[in-house]
């Protein structure tokens, strides 16, 4: 695939476009100073004088109209070339009514250089409200092209990290797998909260490329702790690892495709892999998930619904998509001491998915009292604080080359 996102460098005086040529990229001004002018019978007339973080030549693109207006460097100039199809794709995927606000909006700024060409100068501007709206969409689009480009950036560098949370099962005590959870460590922020930053991923589309290395660095690590597993305990089990996998990585279904050749590339047993995927995908499009989700299975590995009890939870999903496992979400967890609801709760999930044969995990023990309660309504697996936080791999193999049980 083409680079669709570079930098470009002018000197000062040199023309980015001209009024009248067809407009194939859109620009943000990285440095320096571009001057946006309009020629009038009366000669040229700067219309406007674009800085750090503007956005250049966007509207010829979306309005596939050709130049407005003439572009060219005050000073010497960095800036970040969009090409076509980076901005259109978006908006073309975006739901109709948001298409249609982005053309209007759009069409009416292409007008502002015809009043003035016109002459006309009893012609509003535009009005505070239009130009507020304006600047909010402009806004939001720069600030989603911001985060995507640092979260580029964040794969590359590579400023991502995974770290693994064993997952241990209750009756022996012994390492059942472990989940593999993304870490960003921002080179100025620090570190950012997956709550924070997963969901902007989502929004950016960017998960699929993050949950792709995710997938890649999970399968790698966990041979090498594998290894480390089968000298500590010869005769077990050996451990799964868990990956999550956002409802936006099934999306296309050629995504599991390359998913497939990153798991057969990987050298790993497919019954060690275990995909967590949380139920909205379920929600939102039953009919694609059920492709989606038998198209994994097909691979060999696990499934399991993560978050199980939260936003939309229904039966029926355990009935019609291939899970294998269950996560009990750690709301109820928490809550079984203080509430005997949530325990009852917690007591029926795990009755019910004992009889469907799916394999429970139960999330975010933090107590030794929750370890036993699980253990007692025949919760096979459990993950918490309380067993181990989300740690570096060289931490788990240090936990399990000594042997380590709970
Ligand atoms: P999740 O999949 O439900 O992951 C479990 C979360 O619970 C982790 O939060 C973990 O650190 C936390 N946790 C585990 N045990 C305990 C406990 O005893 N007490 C408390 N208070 N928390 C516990 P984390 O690492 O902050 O991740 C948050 C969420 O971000 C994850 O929730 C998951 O939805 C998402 N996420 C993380 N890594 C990835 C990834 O690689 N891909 C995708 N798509 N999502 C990810
Ligand atoms: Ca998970
Ligand atoms: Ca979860």
């Amino acid at each position: 695939m083409p680079e669709q996102i570079y930098a470009r460098y002018l000197k000062p005086g040199e023309v980015l476009f001209r009024e009248g040529e067809a407009g194939d990229d859109a620009y943000i001004v990285e440095k320096g100073e571009i001057e946006i002018s309009i020629d009038l019978p009366t000669g040229k007339k700067v219309i406007a004088e674009l800085g750090k973080g503007e956005i250049i030549g966007e509207m010829s693109l979306i309005a596939d109209a050709p130049r407005s207006a003439t572009a060219i460097a005050s000073v010497e100039s960095e800036l970040l070339v969009l090409k076509r199809d980076r901005l259109l794709k978006p908006i073309e995927a975006a739901d109709p009514i948001m298409r249609l606000m982005i053309q209007m909006i759009v069409d009416r700024l292409r007008d502002a250089p015809r009043w003035m060409r016109e002459g006309d100068t009893t012609s509003p501007e535009m009005s505070k409200a239009r130009q507020k709206a304006f600047d909010e969409v402009r806004d939001l689009a720069l600030r989603r092209i911001q985060i995507e480009g640092e979260m580029r950036q964040a794969i590359e560098a590579p400023e991502l990290e995974l770290h693994y949370q064993p997952i241990i099962d209750l009756k022996s005590g012994i390492l059942a797998g472990y989940e593999a959870l993304m870490r960003w460590t921002h080179p100025e922020r620090g570190f950012v909260s997956p709550g924070e930053f997963i969901p902007l991923a989502e929004e950016t589309g960017m998960i699929v490329e993050m949950g792709r290395w995710a997938l890649e660095t999970g399968l790698r690590d966990h041979l090498v702790m594998l290894d480390a597993f089968k000298k500590a305990f010869p005769d077990k089990k050996p451990p799964f690892v868990s990956v999550n996998v956002s409802g936006r990585q099934l999306f296309e279904l050629s995504e599991i495709d390359v998913m497939r050749s990153i798991i057969e590339n990987s050298g790993v047993d497919p019954q060690q892999i275990k995909l967590e995927i949380t139920e909205s995908l379920m929600v939102h499009d039953a009919d694609h998930a059920a492709v989606a989700l038998d198209k994994l299975k097909e691979l060999g590995i696990l499934l399991a619904i993560d978050d199980f009890g939260t936003g939309y939870s229904s039966l029926s999903y355990l009935h019609r998509f291939p899970f294998d496992a269950l996560k009990i979400d750690r709301a109820f967890v928490v809550n079984m001491a203080k509430d005997e609801a949530s325990k009852k709760l917690v007591h029926a999930i795990a009755g019910m998915a004992i009889d469907l044969e799916l394999d429970i995990v139960a999330e975010g023990i933090e107590e030794q009292h929750e370890f036993d309660t699980l253990a007692g309504f025949g919760c096979h697996y459990g993950q918490g604080f309380f067993m181990a936080r989300p740690s570096p791999i060289s931490n788990n193999i240090d936990l399990i080359e000594n042997a380590t049980t709970w």
